[in-house]
């Protein structure tokens, strides 16, 4: 099986660098690897952010693993050559339509929580997150009203056809873990989230054995802060998955820990840290690799069939926090390599 390594910009290669070393522990020879410029590298060396040649790597390959793209030398460039549109254009290419990202509070992490430890200590959820439609993507733009003032619209919607394919995501993946769905709308005022119920309802009919429950967002949000516990999968639309998303990061501890997988139908997956290239710290070996590492993880898992060697690497970095691996971001002092050394030396 082949892998598209995209190591990108500032802290990228420095994670995926670790990560490439516990794979190869895990795997050995089973996979291999091939590495392409992507972001700000590759604008630099060939003059576009996302060059004909990554993209066919990644359309190529079984799943990509990525670093992260952002580089302040880009910044006055116009939009299209900006770093940022390689992940944009990667994910429309791979028509990668469901985003999901795990929100696990490694016990040891505890006081790095936005939350009370005792609260935070719960937090162990997947949040599936829509990313192909919605108010994203609808008609929108500025019109006079009748008495000429401004107004702005964004038009919300969501096709029957979109909603099942994510709730199937949503559903699977519930029923790898603890087999409870939460699915997250807001029903009680929009046409879209009726609809959004409706086919959730629908679908679950092919999944008797996960429990299907049904929450409004303004509620799910004050859950994730007060109770996040109760929460094992969340599935929602985009805009909401975008916001609780970033609110239920927050609540698992650093930046530096957090992965995430972005999947088409077929079931190849784009993988990456959530953080980006963090250019206040690159070259500095002052990066937590294990985001990287844990999303190298989920590549195993959802792309690569291996759900065991995926098991291996996230006890591995779970021994390793126990025993103590702490980089800067997580108040230690360890560098990325000696990060990196401590999960192999847990595996
Ligand atoms: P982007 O727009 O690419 O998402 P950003 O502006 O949101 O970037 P990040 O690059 O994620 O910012 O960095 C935010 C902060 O978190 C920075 O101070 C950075 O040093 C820190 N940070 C990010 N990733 C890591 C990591 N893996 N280890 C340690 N610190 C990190
Ligand atoms: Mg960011």
């Amino acid at each position: 099986m082949l892998i598209a390594l995209l190591p990108g910009d500032g802290i990228g290669p420095e994670v995926v660098a670790q990560a490439r070393r516990v794979l190869d522990a895990v795997c050995g020879d089973a996979l291999s690897y091939e590495t392409a410029a992507v972001g700000g590298a590759a604008y630099h060396a060939t003059g576009h952010p996302l060059p004909p040649e990554t993209l066919a790597l990644a359309e190529r390959a079984d799943a990509v693993l990525f670093g992260a793209v952002g580089d302040p030398t880009c910044d006055a460039l116009e939009r299209a050559l900006r770093p940022e549109q390689a992940i944009l254009g990667l994910r429309k290419a791979l028509g990668l339509f469901a985003n999901l990202r795990p929100a696990r509070l490694f016990p040891e992490l505890a006081d790095e929580s936005a939350l009370r430890p005792e609260i935070a200590r719960a937090i162990d959820m997947v949040i599936v997150r829509e990313l192909n439609g919605d108010v994203y993507f609808g008609e929108k733009g500025m019109r006079r009203t009748a008495t000429g003032r401004r107004e702005g619209y964004d038009v919300m919607s969501y096709d029957e056809d979109q909603v099942a394919r994510i709730a199937h995501v949503g559903f699977r993946t519930a029923m790898g873990r603890d087999r409870r769905l939460c699915s997250v709308d807001k029903a009680n005022v929009l046409e879209t989230s009726q609809l959004w119920r409706d086919v959730v309802i629908e679908v679950s009919a092919e999944y008797p054995d996960v429990a299907l429950e049904h929450m409004y967002v303004d509620n799910a949000a004050m859950q994730l802060v007060r109770a996040p516990g109760r929460f094992d999968v969340i599935v929602t639309g985009n805009l909401f998955g975008d916001i609780l998303s970033d609110q239920a990061s927050m609540c698992a501890g650093s930046i530096g820990m957090l992965p995430s997988a972005s999947l088409n139908e077929s079931g190849k997956g784009l993988y990456e840290p959530i953080h980006g290239s963090a250019p206040d710290i690159a070259g500095q070996g002052k990066a937590n690799p294990l985001a990287t590492i844990l999303s190298a993880a989920m590549m195993l898992r959802h792309s690569l069939g291996r759900p065991d060697d995926a098991d291996r690497i996230e006890t591995a970095v779970a021994k390793a926090l126990a025993g103590g691996a702490r980089s800067p971001d997580l108040g230690g002092a360890m560098t990325t390599d000696a990060m990196g050394d401590a999960v192999l030396a847990a595996l």
